[in-house]
């Protein structure tokens, strides 16, 4: 048995004091307030807190973070991705990224890499994968290898994801920057089409995340009934624009809006991305204000801004939009690991749960900066950092 002190708690929920968490076998099995009992030896961490590893819900393993990024991916072997990703996996699990999804791979590398963490879980974070999203034909990322189209292709494609192992199916409803010959504000499947993919998921018990920029794409992978709405960012061709009637749909449905915030500083960002980050922020303040709910992702892996372990810059910028550091906290630990569908396994401290653990100096849930001041991480039990 394993028993861990610090000043705070924060489960993924709310923050207590002077918690003692105990771990056994890998999962946590109490967490107790006060005096130590006097037959248990205490790891105790001081000054700092305690919190779930954090979630990462929107990452891309096999993109290096480097400015050619999409070039390096289409001149490399899978078994070179495969390297990557595991360089990857590890520099997040350091940050104390416990969980990730990996939202878009060639070859199902990031499943081939889930298979390995899962008999050494000290080495990398636990990996939820989609495999190739499944794109228009020469649509948004083609050469990841997921294109499709019509009906019965789009649920045939599911099925087969399904067959290779994935934890959710991602479907690129609107063009992106990476790809050239696409724009964000256009789609690229219809209504139907949408719907046919959202209902062949949940048919094979899998969550289904829907790449949308544009506020047509946005309303229809709702009427369709995605869980997750990656970006959600209301871009138009000539910038961005909430618009309200889409934004009052969302906020009536399920699906949760999967901000994919974060950056390092000191690195170029996306040109088009710095032009309108006003209005982003805006477009944000508006869904949270209408009652929109919300996690915070990064999209880590597509540009030097990016590295896998840049989560914690995106809980930062998540104050922007109007909440306190709390809400920020449970936007990467509790509600992210329910919209990926492990919310019975990871994103709390609770007996029960998985001993995946960040500590950090100081009070995150009064600095959200704390974040980044990462003291110790324990993952399945085991302390890696
Ligand atoms: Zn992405």
């Amino acid at each position: 048995m394993l028993a861990i002190r610090a000043a705070r708690l924060f489960d993924g929920t709310r923050t207590t004091k002077n918690p003692i968490v105990y771990v056994e076998s890998g999962t946590v099995v109490g967490v107790a307030h006060g005096a130590s009992p006097a037959d248990t030896e205490v790891l105790d961490l001081g000054d700092a807190t305690l919190l779930p590893g954090l979630v990462d819900a929107h990452t891309h393993l096999v993109f290096d973070a480097s400015d050619d990024a999409v070039g390096r991916l289409r001149s490399v072997s899978d078994d070179d991705l495969l390297a990557g990703a595991r360089v990857a996996a590890g520099r997040a699990l350091r940050a104390g990224i416990t969980t990730v999804r990996d939202l878009g791979d060639r070859g199902y590398v990031a499943r081939r890499l889930r298979a390995e963490l899962d008999r050494s879980p000290e080495s990398g974070p636990l990996v939820l994968s989609a495999g190739p999203p499944l794109t228009s034909p020469r649509g948004h990322c083609w050469w990841l290898g997921g294109e499709v189209s019509g009906e019965a292709a789009i649920r045939a494609a599911v099925a087969d994801h399904a067959a290779h192992g994935v934890d959710v199916i991602k479907v690129l409803a609107t063009g992106g920057e990476i790809t050239l010959g696409t724009k964000p504000y256009l789609p690229q499947f219809t209504p139907a089409e949408l719907a046919a993919a959202a209902d062949e998921a949940h048919r094979h018990g899998l969550p289904v995340a829907a790449h949308a920029h544009s506020a047509g794409a946005i309303a229809a992978a709702v009427d369709a009934g995605f869980d997750t709405i990656e970006h959600g960012s209301f871009l138009t061709e000539d910038g961005a624009a909430a618009d309200d009637a889409v934004i009052a749909k969302l906020a009536a449905s399920r699906s949760v809006v999967s901000a994919t915030l974060g950056y390092l500083p000191g690195r170029p960002v996306a040109p088009r991305t710095a032009a309108i980050s006003a209005t982003l922020t805006a477009i944000f303040t508006r869904q949270r204000a209408a009652g929109v709910r919300m996690i915070v992702t990064s999209d880590a892996g597509i540009d030097p801004s990016k590295p896998h372990d840049v989560l914690p810059y995106a809980a930062e910028m998540f104050l922007l939009f109007g909440d306190g550091p709390e809400a920020a906290l449970r936007a990467v630990t509790a509600d992210a690991a329910a919209a990926c569908g492990v919310g019975a396994t990871k994103g709390r401290v609770a007996a029960g749960y998985d001993a995946d653990l960040l500590v950090v100096t100081g009070d995150p849930t009064t600095d959200i900066t704390a974040l980044r001041e990462v003291q110790a991480v324990f993952r399945s039990g085991v302390r890696v950092r």
